[in-house]
């Protein structure tokens, strides 16, 4: 039987990605009648990811704007759905991240002072037999990664007990939209929601977004080196996961041809491990994947209507930092459609202004 077969539903949802699953959690916690559509593709972004949590990213380990509510929105919502599947999805695991030069060496001391920075930043790290830590390095809380499979997995079972999951490929240019809702083939929905991850290029209602797609390549490694508990970050990471294993990644390439793991990216990562690990030559490669991060270029996401058609909803653009912000995100969303709250302004996606105004209808 198929619950939602001949009802109108509130929504539909394209893509079941961390985006796409977690926006359909929380609208359907609300009571809404949500279907979601997805082409089960086992090698999109979010099942790829590392789902690595780093509150201080990058060389400057400066904290992202919103980082607090952020943070609270992620570890709250794992720790939820982590009660209701009786599964573990997200683990807290400290960062030894290894100082690139002198200069990072003296921002860290720097910042270490202030007090914003306090809770992200334990004391520094003593040096390795098995990794090279030139200039040494700290050890960052407040990190660990989320097993993105698993959870996707869960909420792929829970919804298709629902019968709220459509397993099949659609194309944008079927939703149909109509006075005050959306045909897609014999559904009806006041509205449908895009989750697709980089295929935003594709959709005939939302190209004209100035998406940054980045490929991102990854190696599952195995070795009999003796690895610490810690996540490690020298600018790639590699993520120990017990008897050996371990995940190292990852490569960003703002151009290529597919979304398969290639000889370019392969060949980068294999010198950047040269440069974490003392013997390289003990770890071997069990397997490379390789995914598209939906990316923009001020790194806020892509939330909002279409401008001439407002049930044509885009929920999109969270480059590599998905896990940190997709919930504080399906939250103001879920918010905007139930209780008709404004959306953030700095992830609306009107603030494309003039793309947004010409939009083809
Ligand atoms: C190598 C790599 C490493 C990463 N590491 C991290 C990390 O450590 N931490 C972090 O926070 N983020 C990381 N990311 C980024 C993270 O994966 C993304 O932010 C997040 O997964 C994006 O989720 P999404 O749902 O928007 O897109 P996607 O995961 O791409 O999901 C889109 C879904 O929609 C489906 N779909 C698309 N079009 C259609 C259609 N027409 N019909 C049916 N289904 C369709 C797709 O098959 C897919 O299931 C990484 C990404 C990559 C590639």
């Amino acid at each position: 039987m198929n619950t939602f077969a001949n009802t109108r539903l509130d929504e539909l949802i394209v893509g079941q990605g961390l985006a796409g699953s977690l926006l359909a959690w929380r609208l359907i916690e609300t009571g809404r009648r949500v279907v979601v559509i997805d082409d089960a593709d086992r090698e999109s972004a979010s099942r790829v990811a590392a789902g690595l949590l780093n509150p201080l990213a990058g060389r400057r380990l400066r904290p992202p704007a919103q980082l607090g509510p952020a943070l609270d929105a992620s570890l709250t919502l794992w720790r939820h759905l982590e009660i209701v599947f009786g599964q573990a999805f997200f683990h807290p695991t400290p960062m030894l991240r290894i100082f690139r030069d002198h200069a990072q060496r003296r921002l860290f001391k720097a910042r270490r002072r202030e007090p914003a920075y306090r809770a992200f930043l334990a004391g520094g790290a003593d040096a390795s037999d098995t990794i090279l830590m030139p200039d040494g390095g700290f050890i960052q809380t407040q990190t660990g990664w989320l097993d993105t499979n698993a959870l996707l997995d869960a909420l792929r079972c829970w919804l298709l007990e629902r019968h709220a999951l459509i397993e099949t490929r659609c194309d944008s240019g079927e939703f149909q939209p109509e006075a005050n809702h959306v045909r897609w083939r014999d559904r009806h929905a006041d509205r449908v929601i895009f989750c697709e991850g980089w295929h935003l290029r594709h959709n005939h209602w939302f190209d004209w977004l100035p998406l940054q797609a980045a490929k991102g390549d990854i190696l599952d490694l195995e070795t009999r080196e003796t690895l610490p508990e810690y996540i490690i970050n020298n600018g790639c990471w590699a993520i120990p996961s017990g008897g050996g294993r371990l995940r190292f990644g990852a490569s960003n390439q703002w151009h290529f041809d597919d979304s398969l793991p290639d000889t370019d990216g392969r060949l980068w990562l294999e010198q950047r491990l040269a440069r974490l690990f003392r013997h390289p030559e003990r770890f071997h490669t069990l397997r490379q994947r390789a995914g598209i991060r939906p990316g923009t270029a001020d790194r806020q996401p892509f939330i909002g209507h279409h401008p001439k058609f407002p049930q044509l909803l885009i929920f999109n653009g969270f480059g590599a930092r998905g896990t940190l912000f997709i919930p504080l995100h399906a939250d103001a969303l879920t918010r905007h459609l139930c209780r008709d709250e404004p959306l953030p302004e700095s992830a609306n996606i009107r603030r494309h202004q003039r793309r947004y105004t010409d939009a083809p209808g």
